[in-house]
């Protein structure tokens, strides 16, 4: 029988124990191809940390070569069956073709020697592709991640080059050099939450021709005081919600708020609960937390591991890493009182950061989140149907079957 469901019951289950205390094996790698970048994105977090500068300009060779020594013995300790990898940057393309070449056969003879499949992908703003970088992924089999902001005036105020202009226009030139070469991109988002995002999707779905993208809050922590996402949010979902849901449009982010709304995991970076075990490997070979952790600080994600001298697992031990896996476990009181918490998981871990109180904090959009669940519920309340359990000494257990799509 339908029963009214509230979010709150969903508090219950805040001290749940499925975050895992125990560092997983490692079965994904943030692989930096290159630390710096051929444009100058506003808000970008990478260099706000000039510790990239220090770094070699591309993957060393003796790096990349240590790396595929380390990655193999790492498969071969774990018995893994499976293994991601995503090329990232700076801006990834900066890396010559040959080597990437050189690194891809590398991988194969891996994938050849242990049955490990090493699922591949590389996130990029598209300027530098051409038709050879795109034999090159069809070759190797690398799913393609395109950043691209809207329309050409929002895309154009934040992506921009080092001479302040606008870089529209040759990242939708590199879709359509993809899209020649028979290779459908995905799509990344950054949302600037004094534009209107009916033109977003306007532009991004029914000129741009993506069903499936993500639409991100800008990073930021509580020493930037950035303004709030929540009017952006709801307008996204509605517009969303109306009009293009039923066309089968999926935006990654929405779909994890309503997710973890009606009690499941919330599967996403931005928000849900979970531990962020992320590696990154630097272009020196230094392995790293969770790259965006970088938008602290100078240093804020330097580490003592290194594939030159450790095992991927060994970055477990090393402080930097354990500090943001253990923050990404170990919520603050306010979020572990929330009656959003299993839908919002605190928010992105480098959201939650301050000087004076490092993780311990909600998200720096907590405000706007609330605000963004609120709405959302009670959009999606009506919709739902609810069946009931009975379970244990406590009686009843509200479990939601399906929320009616949309
Ligand atoms: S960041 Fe805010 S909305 Fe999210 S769980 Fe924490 S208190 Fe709740």
């Amino acid at each position: 029988m339908p029963e009214q469901f509230q979010p709150h019951d969903l508090a219950d289950r805040r001290n749940a124990s499925f975050l895992p205390a125990e560092v997983p094996v490692f079965t994904f790698v943030l692989v930096k191809l290159a630390s710096r970048c051929n444009i100058n994105c506003t808000y970008c977090y990478w260099f706000r940390d000039a510790d990239v500068y220090k770094k070699p300009a591309v993957l060393s060779v003796e790096s990349e070569v240590a790396f595929c020594q380390r990655l193999e013995e790492h498969i071969r300790a774990h018995e893994l069956e499976c293994f991601m990898l995503v090329f990232h940057g700076g801006e990834p393309l900066l890396f010559p073709k040959h080597r990437f070449i050189d690194f891809q056969k590398r991988l194969d003879a891996i994938q050849q020697r242990t049955g490990c499949q090493i699922e591949r992908g590389v996130t990029t703003n598209a300027i530098l592709i051409d038709p050879a970088w795109c034999d090159i992924f069809k070759r190797y089999e690398i799913a393609v991640s395109v950043s691209v902001d809207g329309p050409p005036d929002i895309h154009d105020a934040t992506r921009i080059d080092f001479k302040g202009k606008g870089t529209h226009a040759d990242t939708v030139r590199g879709i359509t050099v993809l899209r020649h070469a028979g290779l459908e991109p995905g799509l990344i988002s950054v949302c600037n939450p004094a534009t209107d995002p009916q033109r977003v999707l306007a532009y991004v779905v029914d000129e741009l021709g993506f069903k499936r993208f993500d639409i991100l809050p800008p990073d930021a922590t509580h020493a930037d005081n950035p303004p709030p996402i929540a009017d952006y949010f709801i307008k996204l979902f509605d517009v969303w919600y109306d009009t293009y849901a039923k066309r089968g449009v999926r935006i990654s982010t929405l779909d994890a708020m309503i997710q973890g709304l009606v009690g499941n995991m919330a599967m996403s970076d931005t928000i849900g609960l979970g531990p962020i075990d992320t590696v990154t490997l630097m272009t020196d070979g230094s392995l790293e937390p969770l790259d965006v952790l970088r938008i602290i600080g100078d240093g804020s994600t330097s580490s003592n591991s290194n594939v030159r001298q450790n095992s991927l697992q060994d970055v477990q031990a090393d402080p930097r890493w354990r500090g943001a896996f253990e923050a990404s476990t170990s919520l603050c009181d306010t979020c572990r009182a929330c009656e959003y918490l299993d839908s919002c998981g605190g928010g992105h871990l480098a959201q939650r950061w301050s000087k004076e109180r490092g993780f311990d904090n909600p998200s720096v959009y907590c405000d706007s989140w609330k605000r963004i669940f609120d709405h959302i519920w009670a959009r999606i309340a009506p919709t739902l149907i609810v069946d009931v359990e009975k379970t244990g000494r406590s009686g009843a257990t509200k479990h939601i079957d399906r929320a009616a799509a949309p």
